[in-house]
C-alpha cells in the first residue's frame, strides 16, 4: 500500500449481471453503510446494460462505476461499441481498458489501448489501464519486460497531470485461482512505480497501482499489504456482496 494513495477497490463483473443482480448490489450497499466507513474508494463496473441502473441505485452508498471498455471514438458509426462519453452519461467515473480479455478475444494492442484512455480522460473518465505477463512469458523470465513495455506503450504522455490507474494483472492468475508470490507482486509494483516515476517525476508516485488476477476474501489482506499495491481489480469475487465486502474491508 502507498500511504499517500487513496485505494481503490475496482469490482469488474465481465459479462456476467441481469437485473437480477442488483440485489446482490443491494446486500454490497447495506453492508457499506452498516459498517465502519471504507478505507478506499469501491468502485463497480457493470456490463454496459445495467451501468445507468448500477449508477443511480449506488449513490447512496457511496459507491462509483465503471464501464469495461471504451471505444477511442467519442461518436460515430462503429455499431455495438460505445463511447466514454456515453458511459460517462451513465453515471460511470471510471472506465476498464485494455483488459487481457479483450486484448485475447478483440486483439487489442497497445495502441488502441492508449487510444481508449486517452478518449476516455477527454470523456472526465479515470481509466483502469491494464497490463500483464502471460503464463509463457513468466516461465520465460519476460514478465518484468513485457509489463514495462506495455505501460511504455499503453499510458499516454498526459498521465502526468491527470488521473490515471495502473492493473497490474498476470494473465495466467485471472480466473484460475492462482496468485504470484507476494514477493513477486512486491518486485513487479515496485518495478512499475520505478517506471512511473522515472516518466512522469513526482506525479508517478500518485498514479493508484492496482494488483488483478484471483483476489479473494483469503489472500486480500496480504496483497494488499504489499508496498505499492494500491488497491485491487477483482473479477469473480465482487459478485458476491459479502466476498467483495470482505475485501473492501481488508483494505
Ligand atoms: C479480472 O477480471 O480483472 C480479474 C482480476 O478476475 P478474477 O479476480 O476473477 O481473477
Amino acid at each position: 500500500m502507498t500511504a499517500r494513495i487513496t485505494p481503490l477497490i475496482a469490482g469488474n463483473w465481465k459479462m456476467n449481471g441481469l437485473t437480477a443482480a442488483l440485489g446482490e448490489l443491494q446486500r454490497l450497499g447495506e453492508l457499506l453503510t452498516a459498517g465502519t466507513a471504507p478505507r478506499c474508494t469501491v468502485a463497480v463496473c457493470p456490463p454496459a446494460t445495467l451501468l445507468a441502473r448500477v449508477s443511480a441505485q449506488v449513490a447512496v452508498s457511496g459507491i462509483v462505476t465503471g464501464g469495461q471498455d471504451c471505444h477511442p471514438a467519442q461518436s460515430g458509426a462503429h455499431t455495438g461499441d460505445i463511447s466514454a462519453a456515453m458511459l460517462a452519461d451513465a453515471g460511470a467515473q471510471f472506465v476498464i481498458v485494455g483488459h487481457s480479455e479483450r486484448r485475447t478475444d478483440h486483439g487489442e494492442t497497445d495502441s488502441l489501448v492508449h487510444a481508449k484512455a486517452l478518449a476516455a480522460v477527454a470523456a472526465g473518465l479515470t481509466p483502469i489501464i491494464c497490463v500483464g505477463e502471460t503464463e509463457a512469458q513468466r516461465r520465460g523470465g519476460e514478465a518484468a519486460a513485457v509489463v514495462r513495455r506495455q505501460i511504455a506503450a499503453s499510458v499516454p504522455d498526459e498521465a502526468q497531470g491527470i488521473d490515471v490507474v495502473i492493473a497490474y494483472e498476470p494473465v495466467w492468475a485471472i480466473g484460475t485461482g492462482l496468485t504470484p508470490s507476494l514477493e513477486d507482486i512486491r518486485d513487479m509494483h515496485g518495478g512499475i512505480r520505478a517506471q512511473l516515476v522515472e516518466r512522469f517525476g513526482a506525479a508517478g508516485e500518485r498514479i493508484r497501482i492496482l494488483y488483478g488476477g484471483s483476489m479473494k476474501p483469503a489472500n486480500a489482506r496480504d496483497i494488499l499489504a504489499v508496498e505499492n499495491v494500491d488497491g485491487g481489480l477483482v473479477g469473480g469475487a465482487s459478485l458476491l456482496a459479502n466476498d467483495f465486502y470482505a475485501i473492501i474491508s481488508a483494505v
